[in-house]
């Protein structure tokens, strides 16, 4: 199914308004306009002393039990490193030591049957308690791996598989 399908009215008239394009539904009964914009996401790569990279497994929907790096979506008036902090103490306990960006790939993410446009901001992250990480119920394991070792097919979303086995690019 297509956003084309989902989105099918006016939020405000409640009118037939069809997304004129992938990312705007435009009104033609009250001229209500609303944009679909790319939400902007961030990743941490946080390696360990010898250089794996560490790795959650999808323990939800998209993707499950596919692997996927710490992170999440950046909050309303968020920068993306404070989000990065915030998204990884949540996930999985810990404190970054160091967050520095790396670069940014555009992504889709279907979730409950609407595309999402993304943008994945990338940041390489040591972390100091490494080892005393408490994952929370949406990661079904932990996993340490160098980049190189790991596979396309092993990864969830697009912008990973593009970054992950090239690391670095
Ligand atoms: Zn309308």
């Amino acid at each position: 199914m297509s956003n084309q399908d989902v989105f099918k009215y006016c939020p405000r008239c409640s009118k037939t308004a069809r997304l004129a394009d992938s990312r705007k539904i435009d009104c033609p009964n009250c001229g209500f306009k609303l944009y679909l914009n790319t939400a902007a996401a961030v990743a941490a790569m946080i390696f360990d002393a010898d250089g794996r990279l560490m790795f959650i497994r999808r323990n939800h929907d998209p993707q499950k039990g596919l692997l996927d790096l710490p992170g999440g979506f950046v909050d309303f008036n968020e920068d993306g490193e404070t989000a990065l902090r915030r998204e990884v103490f949540e996930e999985l306990g810990i404190n970054l030591e160091t967050v520095e960006y790396y670069r940014s790939i555009p992504n889709v993410y279907n979730y409950a049957g609407v595309l999402y446009h993304t943008l994945d901001i990338f940041f390489t992250c040591r972390a100091k308690n490494q080892p005393s990480v408490k994952p929370n119920d949406e990661i079904m394991e932990i996993v340490y791996k160098f980049p190189k070792d790991v596979s396309e097919d092993e990864i969830a979303f697009d912008s990973m598989k593009k970054l992950i086995p090239n690391f670095p690019l």
